[in-house]
């Protein structure tokens, strides 16, 4: 049997019209914008309006173990989920992040699902879809060009031009962009300084985008977000710069969720997409809402393993939105276990019941976060690829089932919603029962408590070391007034600690804090375990390479 590639399976599909989606979710016509025949964007103002008063449906928020280089299968389990849900005759409507053109043209592809759980048009979704990215990068480089105005037409707020924390953007892989000298040429060029750019998703705006409630809600985090300091410290916010209102017009479109289909015809809403180190990696909070507002059941992933993007989810998103998920599904792949049990990747596709046994106890420690922790219930799904073999499979539901953990074989990859069935009825046992949500810390503890709580709580760290700089940001933003915001962990997705090479479970370590940002328009302080990177380079061979189009607009290349 030929395997077909995802973009081969993708082509092969029978879109409906995307109004035909929408009439199936009684989402009603005159809030349906359309770009083409098989995207739309959907007005706010039903949510805002007709939605309001209606009951939220029970939210299954997807997540993972840590990430390896053998793929988890996070956003293909969502999307076949919610495939399953609907053959189950359950109305579901899926959440899921925007994917960037940085990731495409780089070494990860696409990220629309994978085989037969995938959204699509996928060449529209992975290739710029609808310019949202492209209007939030606009909306940054808006901001970054008021404050360099403003310093070159006088510097009336006297702001420091070694201060100035903004930088520009573009949705690229650019490494050659990183670092930058600009405002070269002379007195009436501008003002030379250091400059830079992140790739969009990195961007603040991307953020407070997916944090925002409404249009007005956007515009005022806008203004609160601190862009420089004065010569004698004092934050500088874009409302200072009187920028905000023009940066939230820039984004009023951009800010309606996107709605396309799964390969069976499941609404996705596809909104937004935030880094998941120095932001907290989900899709818009009006595309979880809206849709929760809309269908019975929402499915919605969270990016990175459950340490990192299931924290963020809970402790950030549904803190500040009142969002609180009835089950939560943990993907776990056998490749991935056996990664973490120590396995090279060329060595993945072997049988090897003895590294996958000392790889689960990762797989435990994300489950015991999700249930002791957060308090949720949750279900273990085992993301079958054609290499795993079934004494591997036996052996991780052996495991799971002696440790009294809910697991379940997903097949959406190869078989589409059908596929995940048995995991589809586990997840609706489970969301049954209404449980308890608790969250890591509190926001009135002092910051380094809270980073405590996360650190000992969710990774298993003994304790926590701050570097002198981490230290005096700390008081810095305590004394600003900022001490009680959530916390936002920049740690590598691999491992539990700050050392990417330490895979599985540790035990005795401590994480090193070396430095405190804040993101004050989104509501969060960053706390950086290491170097960030937020502008990623292309690697040697970049995907890009293999990507094409042809005389009537067919792209191919695309994975
Ligand atoms: P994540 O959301 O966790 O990053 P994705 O769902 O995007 O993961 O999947 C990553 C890659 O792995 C995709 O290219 C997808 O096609 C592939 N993949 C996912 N699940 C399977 C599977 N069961 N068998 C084979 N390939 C898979
Ligand atoms: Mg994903």
């Amino acid at each position: 049997m030929k395997f077909l590639s995802d973009i081969e399976i993708a082509q092969q599909a029978t879109m409906k019209v995307i109004n035909t989606i929408c009439e199936k979710a009684n989402i009603p016509d005159q809030f349906v914008e359309n770009y083409g025949k098989y995207k739309a964007k959907i007005d706010y103002r039903y949510l805002q309006n007709e939605l309001k008063d209606n009951e939220d449906a029970k939210l299954i928020l997807v997540t993972a173990i840590n990430p390896t280089p053998a793929g988890e299968g996070k956003t293909t389990t969502t999307i076949g989920l919610g495939d399953a849900l609907t053959k189950l005759d359950k109305k579901t409507i899926i959440a899921l992040r925007e994917p960037s053109l940085g990731p495409v043209f780089g070494v990860k592809g696409g990220a629309a699902g994978g085989g037969y759980a995938q959204v699509v048009p996928m060449e529209d979704i992975n290739l710029h879809f609808t310019g949202d990215f492209h209007a939030i990068g606009a909306a940054n480089n808006l901001l970054a060009a008021m404050i360099d105005n403003h310093i070159h037409q006088g510097n009336e707020l006297n702001i420091d031009t070694r201060r100035i924390m903004w930088r520009r953007a573009v949705d690229m892989n650019d490494r050659q962009l990183r670092h930058i000298v600009d405002g070269l040429g002379g007195k009436t060029e501008g003002v030379t300084r250091e400059d830079g750019f992140d790739i969009t998703v990195a961007s603040e705006v991307m953020a407070i985008f997916c944090l925002s409630n409404d249009i007005i809600d956007l515009k005022e985090k806008l203004g609160k977000i601190i862009v420089a300091y004065t010569r004698d410290g004092q934050p500088v916010t874009a409302g200072q710069l009187k920028a905000n209102g023009a940066m939230a017009a820039l984004l009023k479109d951009a800010l309606k969720p996107n709605v396309v289909q799964t390969l069976e015809g499941t609404p996705a809403f596809i909104h937004g997409g935030p880094f998941a180190n120095i932001a907290h990696g989900c899709n818009s909070v009006i595309a979880t809402r809206m849709a929760s507002k809309i269908a019975d059941y929402t499915v919605t992933e969270a990016g990175f393993g459950a340490d990192l993007g299931a924290e963020k989810f809970i402790d950030i998103k549904c803190r500040k939105t009142g969002l609180k998920p009835s089950a939560v599904v943990i993907v776990a792949t056998v490749k991935a276990l056996k990664y973490n049990g120590g396995v090279q990747k060329s060595d993945l596709g072997t049988e090897n019941l003895e590294a996958l046994e000392k790889g689960i106890p990762n797989l435990l420690k994300h489950v015991e976060n999700i249930t002791q922790v957060f308090k949720l219930p949750a279900v273990v799904a085992i993301n079958k690829f054609p290499t795993d073999t079934d004494a591997e499979l036996k052996l991780i539901e052996d495991k799971c089932k002696e440790l009294g953990v809910n697991v379940a074989l997903s097949e959406v990859y190869a078989k589409g919603g059908e596929g995940g069935i048995e995991l589809a009825k586990e997840v609706l046992r489970l969301t049954e029962t209404e449980s308890n949500m608790e969250f890591a810390y509190d926001l009135d503890a002092p910051i380094k408590e809270k980073i405590k709580s996360i650190a000992r709580k969710l990774y298993g760290a003994d304790d926590v070391e701050f570097a002198p700089k981490a230290n005096k940001e700390i008081l810095n933003f305590e004394k600003l007034g900022f001490g009680n915001l959530p916390i936002c962990m920049a740690k590598n997705q691999y491992s539990m600690t700050d050392n990417a090479k330490i895979l599985g479970r540790p035990t005795g370590f401590k994480i090193t804090i070396r430095d405190i940002t804040i993101s004050a328009g989104a509501g969060f302080l960053v706390a950086l375990t290491g170097d960030i990177m937020k502008m990623p380079g292309l690697p040697k061979v970049p995907a890009a390479e293999n990507i094409d189009v042809d005389v009537n607009g067919k792209i191919k290349g695309l994975f």
